[in-house]
């Protein structure tokens, strides 16, 4: 029986006690790639060589009795905006088209040192850019739920892949909501820890003071598993915190929520989301009621000017770190037409007009702006002392409250091409899960069900203090095994693409 189903905590268990193979687990999830990433487009790069040799590799060293790190021998796939030496690396971008880097980032270094094949890289809008992964300049990734519709974004292939079960587990990146967007518009789950929680080394950089890197998966345990792989203190990244991974996997383990205090935000969940998305939410919240959590409404008043405050800080961070997207250091160089002798700014002004998509052309252009002199106080002087008062919000709401819960998103998962023309209602998505970030604390999305309207998942979104993320794991787990109660099955088996793809893999699998 293909092991494509499975946890990877159901898989590592598997693997401890022998009754499968690394090899024969990464090549179900390589089968099941061929079968439908054709439909999905999950992957921008596959590394099956590499993979099958880890798990060979794997395989001996367990054989001979070593002891393994938990996941050894699991399979996970890697968002493409992290450099994984050997494997080919874009972010999603013509720029970086053929770059091979010669180095791994520290999440990708962590992973091949515990024995974790590397399936591949996955799609994901240009330099993280987008909330529908239609911004790869690769073609967009398409939504198992339906494949007319989008995954979310930007790492809409990480989510895509996990929930087509073409990996167990994935790595993203969350500046806004990249983790958690993509993992509630398709059903999955998705963390982004706490900042500086996990390494940015390695990760090509969007906004160097709101990116963190996550794990994507089908269960919270799986999640914090992942997290306490990855996360940890790294002397190469200078915002790294020098303290040991909180609790997480314990947390996951725990999901009890008695006697907790949980704290609804009044300015995250009322007009502008779909009635779907707020009934499932309401729901959600009256089972943590009801499993004795304290639920409180609190509010957090600056959160209304979030979006436009990250929209200031976040071009301008972006335009400084793609300078070095110049046509001299990495991938695609450009010669401009007809003239015969160019210098370095034609070359570097025609590479950037041909590398780059409209996106990352506007907020180049805005975030210049905003820092140019003149401006500079206005726009970004402005847009930072808004974001201390975001902090400052949070900083009264856990006085009151352990955690707080919103919906992720405020809509499910949108048809391809919707809202391509209209940047703003794209902007729109991140609307709940940008705050978390500038303050630099964690959050989790958890599917909460699907929409009465439209039948697509909905996520409900828990946020924690700095370094409380254990807190997200034991609310996570907590509702997640409430909501499985209800349904009696995962979220995930009620996907109707996946299940015409499923059988199609089946019936591979038996000619194999
Ligand atoms: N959708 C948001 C944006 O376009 C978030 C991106 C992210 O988290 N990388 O900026």
């Amino acid at each position: 029986m293909s092991t494509i189903r499975l946890s990877a905590a159901e898989i590592a268990t598997k693997l401890a006690a022998g009754e499968v193979s690394s090899v024969e687990v990464t090549r179900d999830h390589l089968d099941r790639i061929a079968a439908v990433d054709g439909d999905i487009n999950a992957f921008l790069a596959l590394d099956a060589e590499g993979a099958l040799d880890t798990a060979r590799d794997v395989d001996a060293r367990r054989a001979a009795g070593e002891t393994l790190h938990p996941l050894a021998g699991v399979p996970i796939a890697v968002k493409d905006v992290i450099a994984t030496a050997g494997i080919a690396t874009t972010a999603g971008s013509r720029i970086l088209e053929g770059w091979v880097p010669p180095y791994d980032a520290f999440v990708a270094r962590r992973i091949r040192a515990a024995g974790l094949p590397i399936l591949g890289k996955t799609n994901m809008d240009e330099f993280a850019m987008g909330s529908s992964t239609e911004h790869s300049a690769y073609g967009p990734t398409r939504n198992p739920w339906d494949l007319d519709r989008i995954p979310g974004g930007s790492g809409g292939g990480s989510a895509a892949a996990v929930g087509a079960y073409e990996a167990p587990l994935a790595i993203g990146t969350d500046t806004g909501g990249s983790i958690r967007q993509p993992a509630a518009v398709t059903g999955t789950v998705g963390v982004k820890p706490t900042y500086g929680g996990v390494s940015r080394y390695g990760l090509i950089a969007l906004a160097s003071s709101l990116d963190q890197a996550g794990p994507v998966t089908r269960t919270v345990l799986d999640a914090a598993l992942l997290h306490d792989l990855i996360g940890g203190h790294d002397p190469l990244d200078s915002t790294s915190i020098d303290a040991p991974v909180p609790p997480v996997v314990e947390a996951a383990r725990r999901a009890d929520v008695s006697g907790l205090r949980i704290g609804i935000v009044k300015q995250l969940g009322g007009e502008g989301y779909q009635p779907g998305v707020r009934t499932r939410f309401d729901e959600a919240v009256a089972l943590l009621s009801k499993a004795g959590a304290d639920i409180v409404e609190v509010s957090c008043p600056s959160f209304e000017y979030a979006l436009s405050t990250y929209y200031l800080i976040l071009p301008a961070e972006a335009s400084s770190n793609l300078a070095k997207f110049d046509a001299m250091r990495y991938g695609l160089r450009v010669h401009p037409q007809g003239v015969a002798d160019p210098s370095a700014e034609q070359v570097m002004a025609a590479t950037r007009e041909a590398g780059f998509g409209d996106e990352v052309k506007r907020r180049i252009i805005i975030g210049t702006y905003a820092l140019s002199s003149g401006y500079y106080d206005a726009y970004y002087g402005s847009a930072q002392k808004v974001r201390t008062l975001i902090a400052q919000d949070f900083a009264r709401a856990f006085e009151q409250v352990d955690v707080l819960v919103s919906p992720t998103s405020p809509t499910t998962a949108f048809p391809l091409g919707s809202k391509l023309d209209d940047p703003m209602s794209m902007y729109l998505q991140d609307v709940a899960t940008i705050p978390a970030n500038l303050a630099g604390v964690p959050g989790l999305s958890l599917p909460a069900g699907v929409a009465d309207e439209d039948g697509l998942p909905v996520g409900i979104q828990v946020l924690a203090p700095a370094m409380g993320d254990d807190r997200l794991y034991n609310v996570g787990a907590a509702l997640e095994r409430l909501l499985l109660e209800q349904w009696g099955a995962p979220l995930l088996s009620r996907a109707p693409e996946l299940a015409a793809t499923a059988e199609a893999a089946s019936s591979t699998e038996g000619t194999r």
